[in-house]
């Protein structure tokens, strides 16, 4: 089913009595008379925008904070979790806010913070957020308040791209290749920018929607939050290459007068990441390890999962080294946490919160229980479950702890029944079966619904869905039990997920055809290893059957020689190569490649215009490119895909 414009969907539900009472007795169970966070969400605040709405250059809205205004109920409605509301109404703080004297944040103009130090002659720009529109406005709120201080470095804490997209509204490139305005970033930077979401690029994109929910309607029954932030911007996204990389586990450098002691953080929240003490200031920047929430050793969007144990280890050397001389530690999410007594305590509770999770699961599973066990046993212990900031707002003890399984032992819980089971449709279609059939199963699930056993009928529905997606009564079967289950979630990132499913499945998956945005900067950041990988990936392996033929590539600007060989459908390359037997050689700029695979140029075009000259064959260029996929963003996610080959129908044992 896809989605019929005229035809919106059914208007999301209000809360079970099942609901509203769970969401009542979190009430109970939760310090809610400690305002201690509130008060610091408000600290030091200077001002802000009347009306906090940021558009790009075509007048399109890309940052709003206008359609949040019902947060200003102090108590959550039943349909949302009471912890959650609160953690909705402290991401609403907006503004630029005095951290300490000389260091200053703007909060609220995106999911990150902008953190600003005054040097000598102007300001260093910690993570310019997303968007290039966001950037732009609260470096003006900045300047509005503190006067028109140039930028004079820019500091990326980690490889996100919520700490470098914006970039380019923060500082001009011919500034940072003049040597005016350096550039940092942690080791490995620009591989893990470049790597992380190219490959996986697309899906990653699609299933992010379920996770920040930026494309739900707001409001009581919508999206309220995306825990570390209120959502994601969607403006200009940007990357200027640094220009001084830290590589050494503490470094010390002095930018514009300010001593800045670094300290790497490798494969904690982002493989590329970064803390940094400033001497002078007494305050402790953790980038993005120590929140005011859980966060995620594994994204729902999907991502390489996280080391939480790695993460334990870099937040105590943290402790241990600036804990004393720390009077604030913030992080380039949420507010600050001020007085040293509290910084240590804060720290420390942070620490033990992603060691609790590491060593708990893998002691789990060392007794032999398989990952969704832990996930269901884990429970925060005393000291941890009373404190706000340990709780999973953003990532979840369950998702984490399936995560380090995941770390260590992989999809598989080695029993062999789940080795190879039927892929989803055709088991789909055996269980309905087993069930009795379509109209007992819906039968039985609106006895659980009322009962409120809404994961179990999320499920089963979802399983009716997949062996017949015209099932209309399963469909809104399955989307009221997700409905619920978003209602309930504390979790941001979770109730963003059940609500977006919902709605895919009352209104059907939008049938967008649109390929997945790509950053140009990011293309051509991307090394030309990388480039060929990417290449690779789309490579219909179906249609290249029995093709084979090796192309010589030079590229004239750069000087790099690859080969790149299809043979047995595989891409492979190899670099400093040219083969004598190669069916051709191509020779062109690195720019003409990389307007090539964003679409700006046709392979003709170039071809005609000279931009890419051939010797030999030069129809196994274009047979190349005719081989290579485009990927559509809007794949179906709570429904069966209508494109399903045989194969993936049938129930006989799998082929290997
Ligand atoms: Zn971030």
């Amino acid at each position: 089913m896809t989605a019929d414009p005229a035809r919106p969907p059914a208007p999301a539900r209000d809360a079970t009595p099942v609901t509203a009472a769970a969401n009542r007795a979190v009430l109970d169970a939760l310090p809610f008379a400690d305002r201690q966070d509130f008060e610091d969400a408000a600290r030091g605040f200077l001002g802000t925008l009347p009306e906090v709405e940021i558009k790009n250059a075509q007048g399109r809205v890309i940052w709003s904070l206008r359609d949040y205004a019902f947060l200003a109920a102090e108590s959550a409605p039943p349909t949302v979790n009471p912890s959650l509301w609160r953690q909705a109404r402290l991401n609403l703080a907006n503004g630029l806010y005095h951290v300490t004297d000389g260091l200053y944040q703007v909060r609220g103009f995106d999911i990150s913070n902008m953190t600003l130090i005054e040097g000598e002659r102007g300001v260093i720009v910690v993570d310019p957020l997303i968007s290039t529109e966001t950037a732009r406005a609260a470096l003006a709120l900045y300047r509005q308040h503190r006067g028109p201080r140039p930028v004079t470095a820019v500091i990326y804490t980690h490889s996100h791209v919520d700490h470098y997209g914006g970039v380019r509204g923060v500082v001009e490139e011919t500034d940072v290749r003049a040597g005016r305005v350096p550039v940092l970033a942690p080791d490995g930077f620009m591989e893990e920018v470049v790597s992380e979401n190219v490959l996986a690029g697309t899906p990653m994109m699609r299933r992010a929607q379920f996770q920040f929910g930026a494309t739900l309607p707001k409001g009581p029954r919508g999206q309220v939050d995306a825990g570390l932030g209120k959502v994601t911007s969607r403006g200009t996204v940007t990357l200027i290459p640094p220009t001084h990389v830290i590589v050494q586990p503490y470094e010390t450098h002095v930018l514009d007068g300010v001593e800045i002691v670094f300290q790497l953080a490798p494969e904690t929240e982002a493989p590329a990441e970064m803390h940094m003490f400033y001497p002078a200031l007494r305050a402790l920047n953790l980038a993005e390890n120590a929140t005011h929430n859980l966060h995620n050793t594994y994204p729902i969007r999907g991502a390489q999962v996280r080391d939480a144990n790695a993460w334990a280890k870099y937040l105590d050397a943290a402790l241990d080294r600036f804990g004393d001389d720390a009077d604030v530690v913030f992080a380039q999410h949420h507010w600050p946490v001020w007085g040293r007594e509290r910084v240590g305590d804060f720290l420390a509770r942070q620490r033990d919160l992603y060691k609790f999770l590491h060593d708990q699961t893998v002691r789990l599973m060392s007794h032999g229980w398989k990952a969704g066990e832990i996930a269901e046993r884990l429970a925060l212990p005393q000291g941890l479950a009373e404190t706000w900031h340990a709780r999973g707002y953003y990532g979840t003890l369950s998702h984490n702890a399936k995560a380090v399984y995941q770390r260590y032992l992989g999809w598989y819980d080695a029993n062999p029944a789940h080795l190879a089971p039927l892929p989803p449709v055709a088991r789909a279609r055996k269980y309905v079966e087993y069930m009795g059939g379509a109209a007992p199963a819906r039968e039985r699930a609106r006895a659980d619904f009322a009962r409120g056993e809404y994961r179990f009928v999320a499920e089963a529905m979802s399983l009716l869905v997949f062996a017949d997606p015209s099932d209309a009564e399963a469909r809104a079967l399955a989307a009221d039990a997700l409905e619920q289950l978003g209602y309930q979630a504390e979790s941001a990132t979770w109730r963003n997920a059940y609500l977006l499913g919902a709605h895919e499945l009352r209104g059907g998956t939008p049938s967008q055809s649109a390929r997945a945005p790509v950053s140009p900067d990011v293309v051509r950041a991307m090394p030309l290893g990388l480039f060929f990988d990417y290449l690779a990936v789309r490579l219909d392996g179906e249609r290249a059957q029995g093709r084979a033929f090796t192309i010589n590539w030079v590229l004239t600007d750069t000087d790099e020689r690859y080969t790149l060989t299809l043979a047995r459908s595989a891409l492979t390359y190899r670099a400093d190569r040219q083969r004598a037997d190669a069916a051709a050689t191509v020779r062109l700029a690195r720019p003409v490649l990389d307007r090539l695979v964003l679409r700006e140029l046709t392979l003709d075009a170039a071809l005609d215009a000279g931009a890419i000259v051939v010797e030999g064959e030069r129809a196994r260029l274009a047979e190349l490119f005719e081989l290579l996929d485009d990927f559509a963003l809007m794949f179906p996610v709570v429904e069966p895909r209508r494109d399903m080959p045989p194969a993936a129908l049938d129930s006989a044992p799998p082929r290997p």
